[in-house]
């Protein structure tokens, strides 16, 4: 503002000099559009006052400017404030395409990370990720012995459900299956597919009974599930083998290893049931 009076105030008061008040006034309007950081209406203001002043103030008769003056005065403004609100419209668009060019690798990025860390099936985490998480866990155990319970499932028969129901029933049990675990855990347990019809879960900072508890009842409500081809009503159980972490494990594998062969006992056992 200071630089616009400044202007209009030498421009006013020494109508000799206008041939330098041509480049000035120039670059004060383009300086203006371009420059300044503002909402399209506070430049506007300015540089339509400005061009407006500048032109009076040569057409006063008592200026007695030269004509050639105040006609290059008149095209000057004129071709500055054509250049200035292009060059402001084209970097509008090109920095709201940027924006959204911004935004839209954003959202790929995320959708990428998710493919990558969840099973496309049931969108829990996939194997990699499961083990990724669990790990951390167990170094968290390791250093804090924060005691976490491990949880392996297997759906029993499954091979049955296919053969008897067709491979897109199949697909739909294993989605309910997890939603009905996924809807029964905190937040802070990591549950994911690690397999075709295996699932595991991990339980941070819960005691045995109470994973015991989680999982028989996980276990019935399995039982319960109501599974549907076309009118046809079928059901499913699961196995479940259940290991607590132990100081003489020296990794993740120890655990789960106890927690497999718990459920290959479950298998040989009758199954629907929960070994610990
Ligand atoms: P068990 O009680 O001993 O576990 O018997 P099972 O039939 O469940 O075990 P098995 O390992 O023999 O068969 C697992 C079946 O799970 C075989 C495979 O076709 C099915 N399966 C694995 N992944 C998928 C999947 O993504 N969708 C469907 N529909 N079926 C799957
Ligand atoms: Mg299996
Ligand atoms: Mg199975």
């Amino acid at each position: 503002l200071g630089v616009i009076f400044l202007t209009l105030y030498i421009d006013s008061t020494r109508p000799d000099i206008w041939f330098y008040s041509v480049p000035i006034n120039l670059v004060i309007i383009i300086g203006l559009i371009i420059a300044v950081p503002n909402k399209l209406i506070f430049r506007a203001i300015p540089v339509f006052i400005f061009s407006i002043g500048v032109i009076i103030e040569h057409l006063r008769p008592e200026q007695g400017i030269h004509p050639v003056g105040f006609r290059s005065m008149a095209i000057a403004i004129v071709i500055a404030n054509v250049i200035g609100w292009t060059a402001s419209i084209r970097m509008y668009r090109y920095r709201r395409d940027q924006f959204k060019a911004q935004r839209e690798e954003n959202r790929l990025r995320k959708q990428v990370e998710f493919l990558a860390t969840h099973d496309s099936l049931t969108q829990i985490y996939n194997r990699h990720q499961f083990m990724e998480l669990t790990n951390i866990e167990f170094q968290r155990y390791k250093r804090y012995h924060h005691s976490f319970v491990l949880l392996l499932f297997d759906l029993d028969d499954f091979k049955l459900v296919n053969d008897n129901y067709g491979h897109r029933a199949g697909d739909l049990t294993l989605q309910k299956f997890s939603s009905l675990v996924a809807s029964q855990i905190r937040q802070t347990d990591i549950f994911g597919r690690i397999g075709g019809e295996e699932f595991a879960l991990l339980l941070p900072e819960t005691c045995k009974e109470c994973a015991i508890r989680i999982a028989n009842r996980i276990r019935k409500d399995c039982e319960q599930l109501v599974l549907t081809r076309d009118n046809e009503i079928f059901h499913i159980t699961t196995s479940i083998g259940l290991s607590q972490v132990q100081t003489t494990d020296g990794s993740l594998e120890d655990t789960y290893e106890r927690a497999d062969k718990l459920l290959y006992q479950d298998k040989k056992d009758g199954r629907n049931r929960v070994a610990y």
